[in-house]
């Protein structure tokens, strides 16, 4: 290890000194983006790409599995189409950027760059919909959207960024709250299963919900540095977009009834939670499921005769289980070494002139660092098993920090304690009434997370008021 090692991981501040120095500092090193021009936008670079294009497919997928179809809308929205809902432009009016210009004439009318899509879905379902026969709807666009936000970060806020949104139209209540329920249920397997994020599932408060929804579901997760990330969310809209852009049909018995409604979205946000979730300070750790590149090939003396051809050999043999890169640059294995630390690449693989002799290699995890001898012939097999280990563990490790980092707070002066001393999720009971929830978030700055769906009675009475106890609630302070 020379000198430039050393300073090549001292670009990254520690994550105990600075988290978020350490975010970012992680978010530049591992070459996921660069700013935009314009501040508070940001460009994905190749890797970060790489990273949503995998989450992207594999929710995708999903979305196609349980009966869904992609489409797409235009960027622009009238201002009269996004005031027809009135709780919905209130909620978006603060953040929305506005088309006042096309060339040099000023517009009769404003536009608004979409800051979601829920007004233009309604317009068009106005228009295609007409009868019971005509339902379900199940729609999904890829799109980026704009919210002009004052303070930004990389992935976790930023003017402009992607997702997906689902808009959904149904003949029942039951039916819209089925499928509600449906997407949460599908996002909270893409963050478990795929980015080993395990989540909070529940309820949004009044305050919290979408605007303009009925009621808003979420999946919560827990940061590293014990603050919450609200991580997808899927919102019941009940008949209030109906009513508003009089989306109706004929039912069964010829009679004239507005649709019920969902939406439902994940972002880019998701890969802000995937660094911060598994990140240490050598850099990013990207589960195997997830990871653009599962397995890095890095020869040792590959000058030596025989060592790239043997690399490029096994990259070949690995590549049919994982997949496999080889760098054979002319940089110093240690620089390389450093450089798929710093991208999480979950397995390196090193050969050098004495494996060969052997017919071994050396595998070494990301996530524990652990260093294994593997014989040649036992490599696609090992490297299997050792990707599925590490997303595995990865799972668990982040449950176990989550759950050392879940308090329960029976008063009001312990609450502020418990989130003064070690952060993470504060398990407290609510009376329900909005006016403890704001006095909460301004005397803590924590905020209600969600409603879970397992409910369990901690107390009988309000954390805050010492009023009787309506629902357990989760606080965290928050992304
Ligand atoms: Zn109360």
């Amino acid at each position: 290890m020379g000198k430039k090692n050393k300073q090549f991981v001292e670009k990254v501040t520690a994550m105990e000194d600075d988290f978020a120095k350490w975010y970012t500092d992680v978010v530049k090193q591992a070459d996921l983006v660069d700013y935009g021009s314009v501040r508070g936008t940001m460009i994905i670079r190749p890797y970060g790409y790489a990273i949503w294009e995998n989450i992207r497919d594999v929710l995708d997928r999903k979305i196609k599995e349980t009966g869904h179809q992609n489409m797409y809308f235009p960027l622009f929205i009238p201002e009269s189409l996004l005031q027809k809902e009135k709780d919905h432009i209130e909620g978006f009016a603060p953040e929305v950027a506005w088309v006042t210009h096309g060339g040099d004439e000023e517009l009769q009318e404003r536009l608004v760059v979409r800051p979601t899509s829920e007004v233009l879905f309604a317009e068009h379902y106005s228009k295609i919909i007409h009868s019971y026969r005509d339902l379900p709807k199940l729609y999904n666009q890829w799109s980026n959207v704009v919210r002009w936000e004052k303070t930004t970060r990389p992935f976790l806020r930023s003017l402009e960024f992607l997702w997906q949104e689902g808009h959904t139209c149904h003949a029942t209540d039951e039916d819209a709250a089925e499928e509600t329920n449906k997407m949460l249920e599908v996002y909270a397997s893409v963050c478990e299963d795929y980015l080993a994020i395990p989540v909070l599932k529940g309820r949004k408060t009044e305050k919290e919900k979408f605007a303009g929804a009925k009621y808003t579901l979420t999946i919560e997760s827990l940061m590293h540095d014990g603050k919450a990330l609200q991580s997808g969310t899927s919102h019941h809209l009940g008949t209030g977009f109906a009513e508003s852009f009089d989306i109706r049909f004929l039912d069964e018995e010829g009679k004239q009834q507005p649709v019920h409604q969902t939406s439902w979205g994940i972002t880019t946000r998701l890969i802000g939670a995937l660094i911060m979730v598994h990140g240490d300070n050598r850099g990013l750790v990207i589960p195997p499921k997830i990871a653009p590149t599962q397995v890095m090939v890095v020869p040792i003396a590959q000058h030596k005769e025989g060592v790239l051809d043997k690399a490029y050999e096994l990259k070949e043999k690995v590549a049919k289980v994982a997949r496999a890169d080889i760098d054979a640059s002319d940089k110093m294995p240690g620089w390389k070494f450093n450089e798929y630390e710093m991208k999480g690449i979950p397995l390196r693989l090193e050969v050098g002139p004495k494996d060969i002799e052997k017919e071994q290699v050396v595998l070494v995890r990301r996530d524990t660092g652990e260093k294994v001898f593997v014989a040649m012939s036992e490599l696609e097999a090992t490297v299997e098993k050792l990707l599925a280990e590490m997303q595995h563990n990865l799972l668990e490790r982040a449950r176990t920090h989550r759950d050392e980092k879940t308090s329960v707070a029976h008063d009001f002066h312990q609450f502020k304690e418990l989130l003064e001393s070690k952060l993470g999720f504060i398990k407290a009971m609510w009376c329900g009434d909005q006016a403890c929830e704001d006095k909460i978030k301004e005397e803590t700055g924590a905020t209600s997370r969600c409603i879970p769906f397992e409910q369990e009675q901690l107390a009988d009475t309000c954390v805050c008021c010492g009023e009787k106890a309506e629902t357990f609630v989760y606080w965290a302070k928050a992304y």
